[in-house]
């Protein structure tokens, strides 16, 4: 289904491609839409993005925000849950029919199962609020890489003292200065440690990397990611119990932070 073309939406600042002090851009700048009724909020977000040369466009309600990306596609969402017109999750739900860019949640809720239905509706990620901007960034550019096919692909990772050869399927635990050790990881291991490195500083949620490992219908049995995320910590990190790499996020999912 694709969606019906309204008129773009998008009151609030002109967004001109390049500052007038800009500097040379190596490529189109990735356009980036947000949506946030709050102004304040939503100024901000728009010069943190201007600043680093994105090609930022607002939105202030969920009506305005669907049109806006029906009008220009965007590269990547910041879309904020709580809208005055439309559910956050129900513009997930919309822009999901047709448009696979990845979108970055805001929330102000406390509620984890606001944040599980983003994600399940099709969120890559969320921020909660109050955020720092400057971790907003790191995850937008963490999504903006994934999605960026000319990106190469990552073959190599390390984990505390472990490099992990993604091309060769092996890991090396690098102690003193002798040739490192051989750390052997099962298949079910291998596959979680694939999924979350390939999604580097973001969140994969508990559904999808149930789905990806152990396939449909799997989706709900959680347990077995918390048995084989202990099994990896055990044999990756530095100190498991204080995981500094393989990352628990409560609820929600696991996430790989290089
Ligand atoms: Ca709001």
């Amino acid at each position: 289904m694709t969606m019906a073309r309204g008129r773009p939406g998008t009151p609030g600042p002109a967004a001109p491609l390049t500052g007038p002090a800009g500097r040379p851009q190596t490529g189109p700048a990735a356009r980036v839409l947000v949506v946030e009724d709050e102004p304040g909020m939503l100024r901000a977000l728009f010069i943190n993005l201007r600043a680093r040369r994105y090609d930022a466009a607002t939105a202030r309600t969920g009506r305005e925000a669907l049109a806006a990306a029906a009008s220009r596609p965007p590269d990547a969402v910041i879309l904020d849950l709580g809208l005055p017109d439309i559910d956050g999750t129900e513009v997930i739900v919309e822009l999901r029919r047709w448009s696979a860019s990845p979108i970055i949640v805001l929330s102000g809720r406390t509620s984890p199962g606001d944040k599980i239905g983003a994600l399940d509706a099709g969120a890559d990620d969320y921020v909660t609020k109050p955020f720092s901007m400057a971790e907003l960034l790191a995850r937008l550019r963490a999504v903006l890489r994934r999605d960026d096919p000319g990106s190469p692909g990552m073959t190599e990772a390390v984990v505390g003292h472990c490099v992990i050869d993604l091309t060769a399927h092996t890991v090396t635990r690098q102690a003193g200065g002798g040739a490192g050790q051989a750390v052997r990881l099962t298949p079910t291991e291998w596959r979680l440690l694939e999924t979350l490195l390939d999604h580097p500083g973001q969140l994969v949620s508990s559904r999808q990397l149930l789905a990806e490992i152990w396939g449909p219908g799997h989706e709900l049995r959680t347990n077995y990611l918390r048995f084989h995320m202990g099994k990896l910590r055990r044999k990756l990190e530095d100190d498991p119990a204080r995981p500094r790499h393989l990352l628990t996020e409560p609820g929600m999912g696991y996430r790989y932070r290089p």
